[in-house]
């Protein structure tokens, strides 16, 4: 295993913060506000602003993984009507869970985040989706906007320049769905929280049919820290296409789960060792990278990669949300698939007939062959109803329904095979 003294690890937005010290005065004894204050006071150009942002490669850290600085270079400034800007703190995925510590431990880094993409994109009004079961941090959050108001960093001619940005906090409902951005935005508007049909996307019609930005509340967090050491620095700290640091929500089988920033690029296996181990001393069997709508990969795989999105893409998955799944031998990957299809089919908004229906269907098959009724044309049946659906749909949900089918099978078929033939498990649950 590689050694953690290997690499620098050091953390930037969680670096330091013990759950008391969020405030204001806190936040800006560690230099917090400094990059805001300073691009304002020199008057630093919007374009120069997005320039130095795309040099630090910082990709969006929601899932997508779409670089920063490019999406907000797509605002059209000069439109003359009001624009909007929007973080995106539905986080729902599961097996995430950066983003509400970041607006438990360091809010601040976001409101400062959200106020320098503002700046650089001619943007006067934002809001903060907040996902619905996290009333206690939508709370903290409403705190420190008043922190920052009070403080001149939020309102009318903040730091004493011409900048005016308003920001609010926003609470959704707990759906899903509202993660997926124009559902989003639906939500925020007061309506049913379903995606839109997409063109026209969000940067041209996004809320009230307004030019609006969308970034995750991890990439708003990280922006004040790229310009308080400059993007090439950012940058460097991880690996060619993929800058900075990366929060990583391990859970599942190890002994320490929690949230680790590390570099990107950081060896999954330092990752690992980090979060404690595998818990119990139990051997690794399988990991999902990013979230439970990626791809599973085997733990043999995962601890000869990399965690960055170029390597996990390489290794046959995606860095998605960063939320690290570890499954110990004791694991059924069957009775896995069927909780998370199960999740899926229960948060599909209906819309569209591939998902409202697929989800279903692959959800009922995963169960029969759990519970000892499958049939030996299953496991092809259940990659044709995934194929079905994916890149079927209006949105990326019937992709994160069928993604976990497909290479749950693909990477651990003889144990699927083993059910339907046995009627049982192959894995012993307790060993
Ligand atoms: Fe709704 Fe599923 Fe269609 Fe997305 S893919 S719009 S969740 S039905």
């Amino acid at each position: 295993m590689t050694s953690l003294h290997n690499r620098h690890i050091k953390p930037l937005i969680l670096a330091g913060l013990d759950g008391k010290n969020w405030h204001l005065q806190d936040y800006v004894a560690r230099g917090g506000y400094e990059s805001l204050k300073r691009i304002l006071n020199e008057k630093i150009p919007p374009e120069q602003v997005i320039a130095e942002l795309k040099a630090s490669s910082l990709r969006g850290r929601g899932g997508a993984g779409f670089p920063t600085g490019l999406k907000w270079s797509f605002m059209p400034r000069q439109f003359p009507g009001q624009k909007y800007l929007v973080c995106n703190t539905d986080e729902g995925e599961p097996g995430t869970f950066k983003d509400r510590d970041i607006i438990r431990y360091n809010p601040h880094a976001l409101i400062e985040g959200m106020a320098i993409g503002a700046y650089a994109m001619g943007i006067t009004v934002g809001y903060n989706y907040i996902h619905g079961e996290i009333f206690a941090d939508y709370d903290r959050f409403e705190e420190a906007l008043e922190e920052a108001r009070a403080a001149n960093m939020l309102g009318d001619k903040i730091a004493g320049s011409d900048f005016n940005f308003q920001l609010h906090a926003f609470h959704g409902y707990g759906a899903y769905i509202c993660g997926e951005e124009t559902a989003l935005l639906e939500s925020l508007e007061g309506k049913k929280g379903q995606p839109r049909f997409k063109p026209p996307f969000p940067a041209s019609f996004g809320l009230y049919g307004k030019p609006t930005t969308i970034n995750n509340t991890e990439t708003f967090a990280a922006v004040p820290f790229v310009f308080a050491m400059g993007g090439e620095k950012y940058a460097a700290l991880g690996k060619p296409n993929n800058g900075g640091t990366k929060i990583f929500s391990m859970s599942g089988d190890v002994a320490k789960p929690g949230n680790y920033e590390v570099p990107m690029g950081t060896p999954f296996a330092t990752l690992l060792e980090l979060a404690g181990g595998m818990r119990d001393g139990k051997k690794i069997k399988a990991v999902i990278p990013g979230g439970s709508s990626m791809p599973v990969l085997t733990g043999d795989v995962m601890m000869a990669t990399d965690m960055d999105y170029d390597s996990i893409a390489k290794a046959g998955s995606m860095l998605g949300s960063g939320a690290v799944i570890v499954m110990d031998e004791t694991r059924c990957m069957v009775k896995s698939l069927l909780r998370l299809s199960y999740f899926y089919f229960e948060e599909s908004c209906g819309q569209c007939t591939p998902c409202r229906e697929g989800t279903g269907w692959l959800y009922r098959m995963v169960h029969r062959i759990e519970h000892g009724h499958g049939r030996p044309d299953d496991l092809d049946m259940l990659n044709s109803i995934a194929d079905n659906i994916q890149g079927k749909t209006i949105c990326a949900l019937g992709d994160a329904a069928a993604m976990p089918v497909r290479a749950m099978i693909k990477n651990f078929r003889e144990e699927f095979e083993y059910h339907i033939e046995h009627k049982h498990c192959l894995v012993p649950t307790y060993m």
